[in-house]
């Protein structure tokens, strides 16, 4: 069972939210704790624990209830959610150059799996059509161009060797060359690599990389590695540039820090303490997952972060109930609008909508074109919000029902500004604003009814 130890270890997050009837912040303490042990376990490195709990936790405290959506289901969800984000989110496609043949650079430590990779991944891609030509790259051991002349044979795709004798960047040279002249799609160089990352070895794969001027630079990697695959992401990319990784042997006992590692890693972090800059990590393009020639797969995050919870029923369960939710709540907001009775209690749920998404600044910079708020408007807008909420806090349930008592008294409005600490004008303010908005999506419902503008749908 791949990761089966992570998958586990979440498990007794789940089973502590059995019984509950919500998500708080008190019954999640429990739950973040194996979060994070089990992370801690599969050898994920701690500030990137860190921050992927901290973000756990602030989702699952502001998740809203969904009907027939049990917390511990909804906790699997948002986990789920984060593991996606954090692998990469979208599954990242190899790129193939628009003439010419692609040429593929394969770099990595000694026996990751670089040379069983080649030889795999020309059957992957032959498989979609492409023709492709093997490199023999790594003059050091001669066992390792017979390994991919004989594994080129078993996959029935052609081996570029020059023996030992000839410099890496001239036999790739050479290759590429040969590869033009056949017509060749794709060509899949092999490097050599050493037990440890030494300059030597990097000085050589860029001289091969100029060389190539490759399409694709990617960086072989051993499940094993845990979190130490994202410190080798990021010297790779840093020596030579790379533009993904393969992880081999997840097939093996790997704990899963190499999976959940390779993209964000230590990256971020690595990069601030060396260069004072974030730089965004490197995706994991495809995964090795056995010896045969046919175990290479893309690699999906969606799909990895499915099977290290191993809960795809409860997840698409989650999905819809999400689904119908946004609908109702949509269509509940509808009705209120068109019966104008939108009042102050919907008024303080969605400036507790914005307040529970972020700051306000946060919130504007989402919103395309808005951009150019200034931090002091924005600090203006956040003072207002605030101010808002103690007015209303400060009127009676009635009131807030029923703006209408509001508008109609004076005394009622003096009241409000004597409890709010804010003055009569504030207030009588706030009372114009809520019909204001009323008119106003009023008028905009009525522009969607007549099909003027276009609705928004889920
Ligand atoms: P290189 O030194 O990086 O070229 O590594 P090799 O390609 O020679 O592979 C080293 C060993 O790892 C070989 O015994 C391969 O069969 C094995 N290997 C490579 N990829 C995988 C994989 O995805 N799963 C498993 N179980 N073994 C693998």
């Amino acid at each position: 069972e791949m990761f089966g130890q992570l998958t586990s270890g979440l498990e007794t997050a789940w089973n502590k939210l059995k019984g509950e009837e919500v998500l708080s912040k008190e019954n999640i303490v429990e739950p973040m704790r194996d979060i994070r042990r089990a992370l801690l376990e599969a050898d994920v490195s701690l500030p990137v624990v860190r921050r992927f709990v901290q973000s756990v936790s602030d989702q699952a405290v502001g998740v809203g209830v969904i009907r027939g959506v049990r917390p511990d289901q909804q906790l699997v969800k948002i986990v789920h959610d984060e593991l996606v984000k954090l692998m990469g989110g979208e599954v990242s496609e190899l790129v193939f150059a628009k003439s010419g043949p692609t040429v593929i650079l394969l770099a990595g430590l000694q026996g990751v799996g670089k040379t069983t990779v080649c030889a795999k991944l020309a059957n992957y891609l032959k498989k979609q059509g492409k023709s492709c030509m093997l490199v023999a790259g790594d003059v050091y051991r001669p066992a390792a161009i017979d390994q991919l002349s004989i594994l080129g044979k078993q996959v029935d795709v052609p081996v570029y060797t020059a023996g030992t004798d000839v410099k890496p960047s001239e036999i790739a040279k050479q290759g590429l060359e040969e590869a033009k002249r056949k017509k060749i799609d794709v060509v899949i160089v092999d490097t050599a690599g050493r037990l440890q990352i030494d300059k030597t070895m990097m000085d050589e794969l860029k001289e091969v990389k100029r060389a190539l001027n490759p399409t694709e630079v990617l960086l072989v990697v051993d499940a094993m590695t845990g979190q130490e695959a994202a410190a080798l992401v990021t010297t790779f990319n840093l020596e030579i540039g790379i533009t993904g990784a393969i992880l081999t042997k997840l097939d093996g006992d790997s704990r899963g820090g190499a999976a959940l590692s390779v993209k964000e890693g230590n990256i971020a972090d690595f990069l601030k303490d060396k260069l004072g800059e974030p730089v965004s990590g490197k995706p994991i393009k495809l995964v090795g997952r056995g010896e045969r020639m046919e175990d290479l797969e893309p690699f999906y995050p969606d799909r990895m972060a499915g099977r290290i919870l191993g809960m795809g029923d409860v997840l698409s369960f989650v999905e819809k109930a999400q689904e119908v939710m946004r609908k109702e709540d949509a269509e509940e907001l509808q009705k209120k609008i068109m019966s104008a009775k939108f009042d102050f209690n919907d008024f303080l749920k969605q400036t507790r909508t914005v307040a529970k998404m972020g700051s306000v600044s946060r919130v504007i910079g989402m919103i395309p074109g808005m951009g150019k708020v200034t931090p002091s408007q924005i600090r203006d807008a956040e003072k207002n919000l605030q101010n808002m909420e103690v007015m209303i806090e400060a009127m009676t349930p009635e009131e807030r029902e029923k703006p209408e008592l509001l508008a109609e008294s004076p005394v009622r409005r003096k009241r409000v500004a004597q409890d709010s600490g804010k003055t009569e004008q504030q207030v009588s303010q706030l009372v114009a604003q809520l019909f204001q908005m009323r008119v106003r999506m009023k008028n905009l419902m009525g522009v969607m009814e007549s099909g003027s503008l276009p609705t928004l749908s889920n």
